[in-house]
């Protein structure tokens, strides 16, 4: 019978998913629209051998909960064109480095927010 893993992505920011302190390795999608983040549950918990498989089929697990099985499957393709590229990062100080990098980028975003809400308020005629 062919290997299925039950793994399933779940999606959290760097921050919400450091706080949380749950695992050892974080994964970023990356597609040419934008990228999503987040981690694989039990990942950190597969032996060698799973692990290897699951890397080998990590876009058809991602795309459609379980491998596909035939070689140059829509999911593998999406790797291929770059519409789903999916990387892992798990060691500890980088991923504290980008933590840092990101502070100042959330705080202006939450300032802009913020502005964004106030506009909007006016425009609604809140203060007219
Ligand atoms: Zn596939």
């Amino acid at each position: 019978m062919n290997k299925k893993l039950n793994i399933k992505f779940v999606e959290l920011t760097i921050e919400k998913w450091n706080a949380l302190g749950i695992c050892e390795t974080f994964w970023i999608i990356k597609s040419k629209t934008g990228c999503k983040t987040g981690y694989f549950p039990t990942f950190d918990d597969l032996c060698d051998k799973d692990a290897d498989h699951f890397l080998k089929y990590k876009n058809c697990y991602y795309l459609k909960g379980e491998p596909c099985y035939n070689e140059g499957c829509d999911c593998m393709l999406e790797e291929e064109t770059k519409d789903c590229v999916i990387d892992s990062i798990s060691i500890y100080n980088n991923i504290k480095n980008i933590i840092y990098l990101r502070k100042d980028l959330i705080k202006e975003i939450s300032i802009l927010k913020l502005e964004n809400e106030f506009f909007r308020s006016i425009n609604s005629g809140k203060y007219f």
